[in-house]
């Protein structure tokens, strides 16, 4: 009755071109859309191809797009033929080797683009129990489709949602949150974290860090207290589970800077997370190789030509493992404007509504 009353959302994890699409029934009456586009499914009734809309999209018009089951199972296949690459495995080429005559898969896997060949195919149910027995170690969730969402409020007697800031190469991500809280310390505040090195005369357990023995170190690590942890000169440096809590029940809105990989694990009903993703805005002018020898200026200026090419390398990438979990971009010109314009997101996220995995309001 659900379907019927066409309540389901869904974020897109993969981009779709239904012109692209031999396998649809009917390219024309296909909804192209992009990672990160909320749809809108109007009707589950076909298992191959449902229907639905773009929300936002002024024209409303209703199209066909992959069943989350259908984009799933020629993923499945794609992998199982070994033209898509394995997440376990990630080095595998991706774009070459499916030798079936009527294979379509192309598509993204893992946020990866694969060029597949383009004819149209039918999984065979004997190829499904293949797959599905071989792909079963990666679970369901590995392959990017689709996410049930739903509209979110915050409440105001409600747990501030948790900011997350990843950044690629040069996005100074630390720098930027330390900048924001500065200028509104009673509203947000970051995770204190924990550390073996010795505490410094001026430095108060608690406060820059919690002051803790290797020993209670590595029991909380083994006992997976922390949503990171790392060493640096020898010592060890952790943020835990805890302490975002505990700037949560201040009420105040707790930001933290974690590599990517921590996502995962942050991504739960109790945290709500807010992800943005920072990366530095690289002048066009700096990508193109004749610009390499020009005197730079600006933020980037000092940089060399290889160093301009591994930011972008690490934007791309992070792009593409980890987009489909970003909630907002926002590209840094300098320090000064992404802290302006961090602070205009942070509001109003206490304001508005936002999409949010349906799992986390049931
Ligand atoms: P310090 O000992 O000078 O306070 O910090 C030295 C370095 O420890 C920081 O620059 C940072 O790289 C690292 N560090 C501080 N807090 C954390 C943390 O929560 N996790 C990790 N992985 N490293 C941290």
């Amino acid at each position: 009755d659900r379907l019927r009353e066409s309540k389901v959302y869904v974020r897109a994890l993969f981009d779709y071109t239904p012109l692209e699409d031999k396998a649809t029934p009917c390219q024309e009456a296909g909804l192209p859309f992009k990672r990160g586009d909320i749809l809108q499914v109007v009707t589950q009734d076909d298992p191959t191809w449902w229907q639905a809309k773009r929300v936002g999209d002024s024209t409303l018009r209703a199209g066909l797009i992959p069943s989350k089951q259908f984009q799933e199972r020629r993923l499945a296949y794609r992998m199982k033929m070994g033209t898509l690459p394995n997440p376990k495995s990630p080095k595998k080429p991706a774009s070459e080797g499916c030798d079936k005559e009527d294979c379509d898969c192309e598509g993204y896997f893992n946020g990866q683009y694969i060029a597949g060949l383009r004819r149209s195919f039918r999984l065979s149910r004997k190829d499904r129990q293949g797959s599905s027995g071989e792909c079963s170690e990666l679970g369901e969730t590995d392959f990017l489709t689709y996410e049930e969402v739903t509209r979110y409020q915050q409440r105001p007697n409600e747990r501030p949602r948790l900011v997350v800031l990843i950044g690629s190469l040069g996005a100074r991500i630390n720098e930027l949150k330390q900048r924001v809280i500065a200028e509104n310390p009673h509203r947000y505040a970051v995770a204190v974290p924990h550390t073996t090195r010795p505490k410094k005369p001026h430095e108060k357990d608690g406060v820059e860090y919690h002051f803790v023995t290797k020993q209670h170190f590595d029991a909380d690590a083994l006992n997976n207290k922390f949503i990171e942890h790392g060493e640096y000169k020898e010592n060890q440096y952790g943020t835990s589970i805890e302490a975002i809590r505990s700037v949560q029940a201040k009420n105040k809105m707790c930001i933290v800077d974690v590599q990517p990989e921590a996502l995962k694990r942050l991504r739960t009903a109790e945290f709500k997370p807010y992800v943005i993703f920072v990366k530095p805005r690289i002048p066009e002018s700096r990508l193109r190789r004749s610009a390499a020898t020009s005197p730079g200026g600006g933020e980037h200026g000092r940089l060399t030509d290889e160093d301009i090419q591994e930011m972008r390398q690490s934007a791309i990438q992070i792009d593409q493992q980890y987009g489909h979990m970003v909630d907002r971009v926002l590209i840094k010109e300098d320090s000064a404007s992404a802290c302006a314009e961090l602070q205009g997101i942070l509001e109003r996220l206490e304001r508005d509504s936002f999409w949010v995995p349906l799992s986390w309001v049931r």
